[in-house]
């Protein structure tokens, strides 16, 4: 195959929520792309911009063959399971793809002289908290395997990057929230757990009521308080990143959040505000595993990267969110909703 030598940012996982939002903002920064991804969970209508192979991670001579074809400056790796319930039933199926196929994309990268890495990593990391707002040096001890698999990449980056000629960042994500503000890609889980595209679900009537799990934490109003990060905002601190890297940064790992918690209900009302429409709520029981507070501290994300979110108000997170919802069930459910 001939090689294209203008340099590439390769996109694992550029189908899904996060990736195709970074695809987008990468093309529309001037870079070239390539999406790599299987199809798993993510969709084909959401790798819009540059260049598509479906492969999968798992397959070394695939990945082989598409970083023949290019010239590669960087790799941003968003593939992974993600969902952590799953990880504590299956945690094999966790190991084998956040973790062996993330070191054979690492292997084929070395293989190819790519030396720079943007990995996905989460505030899964930390486990149950013991300081908020969390830092980069809070104590890291995950409390499932999906968090595991992350801690263990962030440890074998770290490993490599001493050994090899490798430099790379971990951008530890709290909870991603909102979609595209033009509305040309968002959030499509299929199973969907999380709470802001429940909430909408139930605003659209596709569910009849939202689930609040649990009411009895240490909490203002007694509901888990998270810190949601625009979709958007996780793109621009990819550019950051690879610009840091680009500049001759150091390797490095920073927490991405907004800095401010909002509780279940709290975003339930924001919903019912932004939709204006009645959101029925049921009360359960707590969710195993879930930590009452998350919250980022993410100034060193804003000093060493020079990040600083542009769409931190949670109304705007959430109305970016049910416009795309009402697009989805439009156009890509194809349901009444
Ligand atoms: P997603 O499931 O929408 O996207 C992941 C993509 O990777 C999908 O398109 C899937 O098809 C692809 N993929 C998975 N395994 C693959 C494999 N073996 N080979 C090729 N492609 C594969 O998930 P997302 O919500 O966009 O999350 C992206 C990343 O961010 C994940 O690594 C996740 O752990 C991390 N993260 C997400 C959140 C969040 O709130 N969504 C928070 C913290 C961290
Ligand atoms: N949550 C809820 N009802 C739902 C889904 C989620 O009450 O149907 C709560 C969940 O317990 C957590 C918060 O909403 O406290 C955010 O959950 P999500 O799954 O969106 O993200 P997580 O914090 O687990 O990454």
């Amino acid at each position: 195959m001939a090689i294209n030598n203008a340099s590439h940012i390769l996109i694992a996982g550029g189908a899904g929520y996060i990736g195709s939002q970074m695809n987008k903002a990468l093309n529309n920064k001037g870079y070239r792309t390539i999406v790599v991804d299987n199809l798993s969970a993510g969709h084909r209508e959401f790798a819009r911009w540059g260049e598509f192979h479906r492969c999968d991670l798992g397959d070394v001579e695939g990945l082989r063959s598409v970083f023949a074809g290019y010239s590669i400056s960087a790799v941003m790796h968003f593939c992974a399971f993600t969902y952590v319930g799953e990880s504590v039933e299956d945690p094999q199926k966790y190991y084998i793809n956040n973790v062996k196929n993330t070191i054979n994309l690492l292997q084929v990268m070395r293989e190819h002289g790519v030396k720079r890495f943007i990995f996905s990593s989460t505030a899964a990391i930390f486990g149950n908290p013991v300081e908020i707002p969390i830092a980069e040096n809070h104590p890291k001890e995950p409390i499932n395997p999906y968090g595991r698999s992350k801690l263990m990449i962030e440890q074998i980056l770290e490993d490599y990057a001493g050994a090899y000629d490798l430099r790379y960042v971990a951008l530890r994500y709290f909870n991603a929230a909102g979609a595209d503000p033009d509305c040309d890609v968002g959030e499509w889980h299929d199973p969907e757990t999380h709470l802001i595209p429940l909430v909408l679900d139930a605003a659209l009537g596709a569910r009849e009521n939202i689930a609040i799990f649990g009411t009895d934490y240490d909490t203002p109003d007694g509901t888990c308080v998270r810190d949601y990060i625009h979709v958007a905002d996780l793109a621009g601190a990819h550019v950051a990143a690879l610009e840091h890297l680009g500049g001759g940064g150091q390797s490095d790992a920073f927490n991405l959040g907004n800095g401010k918690g909002f509780s279940v209900r709290e975003i339930i009302d924001a919903a019912r505000k932004v939709t204006g429409k009645d959101i029925p709520v049921v009360e359960k029981g707590r969710r195993a595993g879930d930590p009452a507070v998350l919250i980022a501290d993410s100034a060193r994300a804003m000093s060493v990267l020079n990040w600083k979110p542009a769409h931190a108000d949670i109304e705007e997170i959430i109305a970016t969110a049910w416009r795309w919802h009402q697009k989805l069930y439009r156009e890509y459910k194809k349901s009444p909703f």
